[in-house]
């Protein structure tokens, strides 16, 4: 049991892009940690037992969800330019050991905190090693700590030298292997299937090759078939345009980083008969593809060929997402937090991103990161709005994210399933936020 709680005087953002700012709110969080009632101040009676919190000229939202996101790594800078044999020996001796599963588990713990008291109140993982978020997601759900809201994948599933694989991937070569990793991951306790359908900047041994194609239309199809019949949705990477397009006819439910379209993948987003809704929506992630092919190599210390590939692959994404925006395809946020200069704290950077390229203002994203990425993820019957009989999934801000889009860097409370956290903390990494603050 929770505490329940009246949060009074609040200015409320529902989340949803057609609902304006109220004033003046007041929301009553029951002992299930339920939002039970929202009114004006002057017309609702709390309960005796009910702890208040005055929250005059502060703002409320919906938790930010963070669609795309691995909770391996912190954001700090890596390079995988080593050689696959020092790659093994550090996965055999290091990684795959008592000791390295440990310490991956401390530091996927922690980054999901760290990201919780940012805001971020459900986090979709999409390619984690040895199930370890689908341990933490277990001991969150029974009450060991308090956690954010974690949809966990699993391993990847890619084919035999493709993206991510041997060692964050489960190999298939045909559909029936394919659809045994899809069994191998559900047996696991997974929420959802990631597929690698192309490769990426990192595993581009030349300029020009990121994006190349690697899973068939046969194989993605066994997929989508194997998970969708138990109501599984299938999230693919996907960085080239005919990558794009297998996905698509194979029927995944999102597309990862995305391409530039053409009319047949345009329509094959709106209305895809193999996707579980019923269309396919595009998660791009445009922040994690920026620094590598906007700075100096001398700041990422990547290789001249990643710095042109990343931007390759960043401008062809950036192009899917105006076609999207055009088109009317739904669009969520996600992040890529983990890899090289994306942090689990500052999902305010993606959105801002989406403001200054595609022209999208405040409300557009808040709603893409709350209400849309809900919908896409499944969870809108629990959280992504501020509705009666959700979650109580709630930020608390000092400035309105409406006016600043950079209010949400600055959270003073958060409440996840109606667990208050008073005084949110929030590890940052300095020399990332230095680089990223120069970037613009
Ligand atoms: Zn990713």
């Amino acid at each position: 049991m929770n505490t329940a709680y009246a949060l009074k005087n609040v200015n409320l953002i529902h989340g949803d892009l057609n609902r304006n700012l109220q004033k003046n709110m007041t929301i009553l969080v029951n002992e299930q940690g339920l939002i039970q009632d929202i009114r004006r101040d002057h017309d609702l009676n709390i309960p005796s037992h009910y702890t208040t919190i005055d929250l005059s000229g502060k703002y409320v939202m919906p938790g930010l969800i963070n669609a795309h996101m691995h909770l391996f790594a912190d954001g700090k800078p890596f390079s995988l330019s080593v050689s696959e044999g020092l790659l093994q020996f550090a996965y055999d001796r290091i990684l795959n050991t008592k000791f390295g599963r440990n310490v991956l588990k401390k530091r996927m713990k922690h980054n999901a905190l760290n990201a919780l008291h940012a805001g971020v109140t459900t986090m979709r993982s999409v390619g984690e090693f040895f199930y370890t978020d689908v341990q933490l997601r277990d001991e969150i759900n029974n009450g060991d700590f308090v956690g954010p809201n974690l949809l966990v994948s699993g391993f990847l599933l890619s084919v035999t030298g493709g993206h991510g694989a041997p060692f964050l991937a489960l190999v298939g070569d045909s559909p029936w292997e394919a659809r045994k990793n899809v069994r191998i991951n559900v047996k696991h306790g997974v929420d959802l299937i990631k597929i690698c359908v192309t490769g990426g900047v990192t595993d581009a041994k030349m300029v020009g090759e990121a994006g190349r194609l690697q899973m068939t239309v046969e194989e993605v199809a066994a997929i989508c078939d194997e998970a969708h019949k138990i109501g599984l949705r299938v999230a693919a990477h996907v960085e080239s345009t005919e990558g794009v397009r297998v996905a698509l006819q194979g029927g995944v439910d999102t597309i990862e980083h995305g391409s530039e379209m053409d009319d047949e993948i345009i329509r094959l987003y709106k209305n895809n008969s193999n996707a579980l809704n019923g269309y396919t929506a595009l998660i791009p992630t445009l922040q994690a593809a920026y620094p590598s092919s906007s700075l100096d190599t001398s700041v990422t210390k990547v290789s001249a060929t990643v710095k042109e590939n990343s931007r390759l692959v960043y401008d062809s994404m950036l192009k899917g997402v105006k076609q999207a925006i055009e088109n009317d395809i739904t669009i969520g946020i996600g992040t890529d937090a983990a890899m090289p200069y994306v942090t689990h704290y500052d999902m305010w950077r993606e959105m801002d991103h989406y403001m200054r390229q595609a022209n999208l203002n405040n409300k557009q994203v808040i709603d893409m990161v709350t209400r849309t990425n809900a919908k896409i993820l499944g969870v809108d019957d629990v959280t992504g709005t501020v509705d009666i009989g959700k979650h109580a999934d709630l930020i608390i801000m000092e400035q309105n994210p409406l006016e600043h889009i950079e209010a949400l860097s600055d959270i003073s409370m958060v409440m996840v399933k109606g667990n208050l956290i008073q005084t949110p903390s929030v590890t940052r990494i300095q020399e990332v936020d230095d680089v990223l603050n120069s970037v613009w």
